[in-house]
């Protein structure tokens, strides 16, 4: 059998670990279970005794709702808190501690590079292009650069995160295609339910290097919960577990994360996710006439990029108002823009008033 680009690219030094053997990887089904060093009896706080003992790793109905609910098999999953800790498994799995490299499209989320510093990894940078239809990646570079500079680990982020655009699947599929055997393309997909465009998740079958992350922080309103899933080839969900904690996620957040994707609760997500892009488009147009703004990019997620003439003035004000929106001006190339995420109806028009008043005059901005 020939091997998948992820057996391909495991960091050689961990050839054959198989990671941390816990106590639940037993599977007989025992009577008495002596073998955690768990207590007899539960805690006075924990009413049904679900807590007292070691979570399964991967629990197994979560898992196979979560296999349900984005259209995959159970083995193509891998549970994590968010896609935070996804992301830190591709490092270290895929880049050797010091030596590796990734690739990035800034301005883009920032963990995929917090993450490679910690780990000592090389990142490298394909500034977006932006042009008149908003933010673009510059993929075929990003290819060539990926193949010239021995990358493992490729981020796209779609919707871009600031940007709020997404990348098209045939675009993906390209860059898949070209670095096959050579690095895994990751597709961050935080903010895929608010989108029109499909999920990478149904290029899988195609393309053994493309890695999906998905979360129930955003449109799943669960970001306290912390559950996210590294969707991808068997192989590489099997090599990025032996790198995982071995409980990664807590009992009580098990249940509720159930809960969260039942039938009836993914039915009101989609509701209240149609409901945030009808608040979004009004927000954006309200934004786009409203002097002072040079431009604000279309979204395809559940915020929006701005660039503002005073944007020092107007971050002020909100701030004097008590409201937060993202000072986007550290990032490369945004130095004169904020993020403004999408809240309910109240919300947005508290922001768009406070924005109109501290608008820098007509003939100022002239
Ligand atoms: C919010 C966000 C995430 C989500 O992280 P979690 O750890 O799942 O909460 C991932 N990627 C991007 C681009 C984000 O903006």
């Amino acid at each position: 059998m020939a091997m998948s680009t992820a057996q391909t690219l495991r960091r050689a030094d961990l050839a054959g670990f198989s990671g941390y053997k816990s106590a639940r990887s037993d599977t007989l089904q025992a009577d008495i279970v002596l073998n955690a060093n768990e207590f007899p009896w539960s805690n006075p706080a924990d009413a049904t005794g679900a807590c007292r003992r070691y979570p399964d790793p991967q629990p197994g109905a979560l898992l196979s709702a979560m296999a349900g609910l984005y259209g995959v098999a159970p083995e193509q999953i891998l549970l994590g808190r968010g896609s935070d800790e996804g992301i830190e498994l591709l490092l270290r799995t895929f880049c050797a501690p010091g030596r590796g490299t990734v690739l990035i499209a800034p301005p883009v989320f920032g963990m995929y590079a917090v993450c490679a510093r910690l780990h000592g990894a090389q990142v490298v940078e394909v500034p977006l292009l932006d042009t008149r239809q908003g933010f673009k990646p510059d993929l075929d570079e990003m290819a060539a650069l990926a193949l010239r500079t021995g990358a493992t680990v490729l981020f796209l982020c779609t919707p871009g995160n600031p940007t709020g655009e997404a990348i098209s699947l045939e675009d993906i599929s390209r860059v898949a295609r070209q670095l096959h055997q050579h690095c895994l393309v990751v597709v961050d997909e935080a903010y895929g339910e608010f989108c029109e465009t499909g999920s990478s998740v149904s290029m899988l079958p195609a393309h053994d290097n493309i890695v999906v992350l998905k979360t129930l922080s955003k449109a799943y309103a669960l970001a306290g919960a912390r559950v996210g899933a590294v969707i991808a080839h068997p192989t590489t969900i099997e090599a990025m577990r032996a790198s995982q904690a071995p409980y990664p996620i807590p009992e009580p957040v098990v249940s509720l994360a159930m809960a969260a994707i039942s039938n009836a609760a993914v039915a009101e997500t989609r509701t209240r996710v149609e409901q945030v892009k009808r608040l979004r488009d009004a927000l954006s147009q309200k934004l786009a006439v409203m002097p002072g703004v040079r431009r604000v990019y279309p979204s395809q997620a559940n915020f929006v990029l701005v660039r503002l003439v005073a944007a020092e003035q107007v971050l002020s004000a909100l701030r004097a108002a008590g409201i937060l929106v993202r000072d986007m001006r550290a990032m490369p190339g945004l130095g004169d823009a904020i993020r403004i995420t999408v809240g309910d109806e109240s919300e947005n028009a508290r922001v768009l008033e406070v924005m109109k008043e501290s608008m820098p005059l007509q003939r100022e901005l002239a």
